[in-house]
């Protein structure tokens, strides 16, 4: 049986080259200081989507909520090999937190009607791996976490799932949700065809902002019928990466946006792990007792 697949992918900045001015003064990360990359199990949730459909067959759409600069990661996804990329993008959603954004991506995946939904187990800026659990939730599926294996059974999953200590398989009735560990598998390496080829997909967004680059004395009306011509040549030529706005998929604005988003940051703190006092004990008898009387005496054990 074949699958219609949705796989969640976020562009994030590239948060292992932290170094002189990536952090402002307040904490915060300066996202224009560091490169901006695929989120790592991205990579490996749209993998593990792409092994399917060679199996099964079937489609893949890509998905991501960000600035329309958030394209370069649907592009490198088409490059993989997804079918087809979306892109939704609206003023109204910045500032949203985990809930608001769940709440978004859910809204646009119902109208994909996927039977599976594939997300990284965790963003490499946010971190808090709870975009793919709201979103299970949000949509009713079946939520399986810390994916590291998949065997499709017609309408259902044997899921082989990372439990830190080792694994254990699990039986999912679809729709299912996945969270994808980096463990989970190889990637392809990136064809250059491919590469050639879709480095031309363009949004609605960076095609407007080429038009007023390339044309700006042209009158408004004149920009807005050549955006249009190009993105029905993009569309035709299979390199339209579609965009969507809030309106479009749905979304009720109350649940989007600082609006829809209960976090509230009091404070922000640098931590900075260092090593603490050292201690050594002589690898006898009296040693470890000594160690052992000095753990229980600190409520380390006991
Ligand atoms: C108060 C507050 C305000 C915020 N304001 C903004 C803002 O204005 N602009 C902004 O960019 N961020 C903002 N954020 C951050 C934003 O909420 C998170 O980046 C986002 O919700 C994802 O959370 P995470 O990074 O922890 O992802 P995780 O939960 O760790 O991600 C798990 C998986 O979910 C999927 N996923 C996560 N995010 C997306 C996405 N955007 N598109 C597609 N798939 C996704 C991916 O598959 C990812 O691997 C704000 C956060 C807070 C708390």
């Amino acid at each position: 049986m074949a699958y219609s697949m949705v796989v969640c992918v976020k562009q994030v900045p590239d948060t292992k080259k932290i170094t002189g001015n990536a952090m402002r003064e307040d904490g915060t990360v300066n996202r224009a200081a560091l490169p901006a990359i695929f989120n790592p199990e991205d990579r490996n949730a749209l993998e593990a989507a792409l092994r399917v459909r060679e199996e099964h067959g079937g489609t893949v759409t890509v998905l991501t909520m960000g600035l329309p600069a958030a394209c370069e990661v649907l592009r490198e996804a088409l490059v993989r090999g997804a079918d087809r990329a979306v892109l939704i993008t609206d003023r109204r959603a910045a500032a949203s937190d985990t809930l608001a954004t769940s709440y978004i991506l859910a809204c646009a995946v119902r109208s994909l009607k996927p039977d599976l939904v594939f997300c990284g187990r965790q963003a490499i800026d946010g971190d808090t791996a709870q975009v793919g659990p709201q979103l299970a939730e949000k949509l009713g599926f079946t939520l399986v976490t810390y994916l590291e294996g998949l065997a499709m059974e017609g309408r259902r999953a044997r899921v082989k799932r990372n439990v830190g200590s080792g694994t254990e398989t699990v039986l999912a009735d679809l729709p299912a949700l996945f969270t994808v560990m980096e463990t989970a598998n190889e990637l392809r390496p990136a064809a250059m065809r491919k590469v050639m080829r879709f480095k031309k997909a363009r949004g609605a967004a960076e095609v407007a902002k080429a038009v007023e680059t390339e044309q700006p004395g042209a009158a408004p009306e004149a920009r807005a019928a050549e955006v249009q011509r190009r993105l029905a040549a993009l569309k035709d030529q299979g390199l339209l990466i579609e965009q969507w706005g809030l309106d479009e998929i749905g979304a009720d604005l109350a649940w989007c946006g600082g609006a829809g988003s209960p976090t509230r940051v009091h404070r922000i703190q640098s931590i900075v792990l260092a090593g603490g006092d050292y201690r050594e004990f002589p690898p006898d008898l009296a040693g470890v007792q000594a160690l052992i009387g000095e753990l229980i005496e600190d409520h380390t054990i006991g």
